[in-house]
């Protein structure tokens, strides 16, 4: 296991732990979650080392690395992901002008490269997992590369994408520079993140089902996001609310909350929580659009 020493964002090293909250994918081993004091981020601390976080993944209800069609919500889940596959897709071409040249980090099993392919952008998808990455070569007809050979000095992208991984990332600062060196000037850096300040998150505390520690090392909220971005030479754009999320991680959270599908109670909270999230962007999860100045 590994205790942060310094907060991963600022670098401070005065925390309170804010609570533990279960591994509800597998046995329910609690992880505390930390607070930063100066920069107020959320953080996953102790948390598993990098060899051993490998094993918290594989299980078996790992919905963005599996295409398996079972319980209500996984299905609820992949009729949302279709549609919005498509809205996220018209988003980045909104936000560049055209289509060009894009970069999706942590691609998955590759739908999203997948379609933005068929929109006409010029599309590379990187993916850690070789189990992902044979799924979207067998399901998808996707190439997707180890982002281990990658160049980032000379990809000059118009758009990088990062559809729920930046939570994941163990080298926050080293791949934050990584997309700066990658995207040409101008170019966009768009990263969606769950969202603590919502809602639904506080119905479910430590239960929200978006807190998904610890594979998440990291717990965003608006003013970390815009910290980030300066850290890196990036200006935030733009927050944009993503109302589908709120939905599924409320269904989920009153699973892990209960032990019991309670999809009607999990609906009403989402809704709830996308219209209270309204008009102060502050919905289950926010899209961040990042511009690395011209
Ligand atoms: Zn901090």
């Amino acid at each position: 296991m590994i205790e942060e020493k310094s907060c991963p964002l600022c670098g401070a090293n005065s925390f309170k732990e804010v609570f533990k909250a279960p591994y509800f994918r597998g046995d329910g081993e609690l992880f505390a979650i930390k607070e930063c004091e100066n920069c107020e981020l959320w953080f996953t601390s102790p948390r598993p080392a990098n060899e051993d976080l490998g094993k918290y993944y594989e299980s078996e209800d790992y919905i963005s690395h599996s295409d398996k069609r079972e319980s209500i919500i996984d299905h609820v889940y992949h009729l949302v992901r279709t549609y919005s596959l498509k809205k996220k897709v018209n988003l980045i071409t909104r936000l560049n002008g055209e289509v060009g040249r894009l970069l999706d980090f942590g691609a998955g099993t590759g739908h999203f490269v997948k379609q933005a392919k068929i929109a006409g952008w010029d599309v590379i998808g990187l993916e850690p997992s070789a189990d992902a990455r044979n799924v979207a070569a067998k399901n998808g007809d996707t190439k997707l590369e180890d982002p281990s050979a990658f160049d980032w000095t000379e990809a000059k992208m118009n758009v990088i994408s990062l559809w729920h991984v930046l939570e994941h990332v163990t080298d926050l600062h080293l791949k934050m520079q990584d997309f700066n060196n990658a995207l040409i000037d101008g170019g966009i850096l768009i990263i969606a993140v769950p969202n603590h300040e919502s809602y639904d998150s506080q119905v479910y505390g430590k239960n929200w089902a978006a807190l998904d520690v610890p594979l998440h090392l990291y717990h965003f909220k608006k003013r970390n996001i815009k910290e980030l971005a300066e850290k890196f030479g990036f200006v935030l754009e733009e927050v944009i609310n993503m109302p589908f999320d709120s939905y599924y991680v409320s269904m989920l959270s009153e699973k892990v909350e209960s032990g019991k599908q309670n999809l009607i109670k999990g609906f009403w909270t989402g809704f709830k929580s996308n219209l209270k999230g309204l008009r102060t962007k502050n919905q289950s999860s926010l899209v961040y659009v990042l511009r690395k100045p011209k």
